[in-house]
């Protein structure tokens, strides 16, 4: 199978878009964000492309603004807004940067990894060399900043890693004078991390993993915050209705009932809040006053302590194991087995996945008040 780093990260973050876009091929309109991504990205292509002289701050931002495009903003306060965020970006980077000092070993390079026979393949932002050894630079225009720990197992930079030490596998030594960084351009902050071999090697399992799911057929939807992004609404199951034609027509009994339903959850929400609230203040008077019922018109509030037991394992392994009862009472834990499920090599996880089974089946409504 031949495929895309971004294709893979859209199969994991929803394998059903990862559908529509690359065996549907349904085209999916370039986002706003992307656009703008897509500029900044060329904008510091072009500050860091060697020439003599290093282009100047003015020189980037009148780059910038002859490739601006108007055309995807929704209104012209949306577009100033973006505009003034992109000059901000840009005088950023120059004030906490040394363009002329970047000792750049390569830009916007495309790679290709054999993977089992699997081709992935990918394009790396910026790769410089350091005084110890090389950075390599991936450039992000999202707001949300990740923690350090999400830097340590970004797959992203892995799999960056590892086709710079395809390109130079004599580094591969030298792993521990290698940087990989996000680079946060809306902050000015650069994120960095390092990997070790073995991080390295746990990738191709998970590479391997989801190529085996897309080869399988698996797409099931996935909603997450990333759904507003999402050019496909129109197209899944989880957004259709969103966007049905006939829902204008749809019964007014229908409608009523959606709407109904929203109400009263929050209702029951608040209720919720309520009665929690006026507990706690009832139980202190009732610690207060060394009462466990109060009166009044309305009734009587009686508080009743429940005690919930938990059996000492230890001491009833004692007792049951001489009797030969233990295995008798030992039961399948499952979330036990979730726990490990990581741990195990992908076939054994395979076959554990194929050996579950529909045990009960419930239907549960989530409410999004808008
Ligand atoms: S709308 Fe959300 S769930 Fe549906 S395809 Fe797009 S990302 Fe997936």
């Amino acid at each position: 199978m031949r495929i895309s780093y971004s294709a893979l990260e859209t199969y994991l973050n929803c394998p059903l878009k990862y559908k529509f876009q690359n065996i549907d091929k349904i085209k999916e309109p370039k986002s706003k964000e992307a656009v703008f991504g897509t500029l900044i990205h060329s904008v510091m292509n072009f500050i860091h492309t060697p020439s003599i002289l290093s282009p100047t701050l003015e020189q980037a931002m009148d780059y910038f603004s002859r490739n601006w495009n108007s055309q995807v903003w929704e209104s012209e306060l949306e577009e100033r807004a973006a505009f003034s965020q992109g000059v901000d970006i840009i005088r950023r980077y120059y004030q906490k940067n040394d363009i002329a000092k970047a000792n750049i070993v390569s830009l916007e390079s495309h790679f290709t990894l054999n993977l089992k026979g699997n081709i992935i393949s990918g394009i790396i932002d910026r790769i410089d060399k350091t005084d110890e050894g090389y950075e390599i630079i991936d450039y992000k225009t999202t707001k949300k900043m990740p923690s350090q720990e999400k830097v340590d197992n970004n797959i992203q930079l892995s799999l960056y890693l590892k086709a710079f030490l395809s390109r130079y596998p004599k580094e591969v030594k030298n792993l521990d004078k290698i940087y990989v960084s996000l680079y946060y351009l809306k902050h000015g902050v650069k994120l960095t991390s390092q990997r070790t071999l073995k991080n390295l090697e746990e990738l191709d399992n998970l590479f391997l993993d989801i190529i085996k799911k897309i080869e399988k057929g698996y797409f099931q939807p996935n909603v997450s915050p990333l759904c507003d992004w999402c050019g496909y609404q129109k197209y899944c199951p989880m957004w259709k209705h969103k966007f049905k034609e006939e829902r204008k027509i749809d019964s007014q009994e229908i409608n009523q009932a959606i709407i109904q339903y929203i109400e009263k959850k929050s209702e029951i929400t608040k209720i919720k809040f309520l009665l929690a609230s006026l507990q706690e203040k009832i139980s202190r008077y009732m610690d207060q006053e060394g009462v466990e019922r109060v009166f009044s018109e309305e009734g009587i509030i009686t508080r009743t302590i429940k005690k919930t037991y938990k059996y000492d394992e230890e001491k009833i392994r004692k007792i049951l194991e001489p009797l030969r009862k233990w295995n008798d009472v030992l039961k399948f834990d499952e979330m036990a087995l979730k726990n490990i499920l990581e741990t195990f090599p992908p076939k054994i996880q395979e076959k554990i996945e194929m050996a579950k089974k529909i045990d009960k089946e419930s239907k549960t409504f989530n409410v999004k008040k808008k």
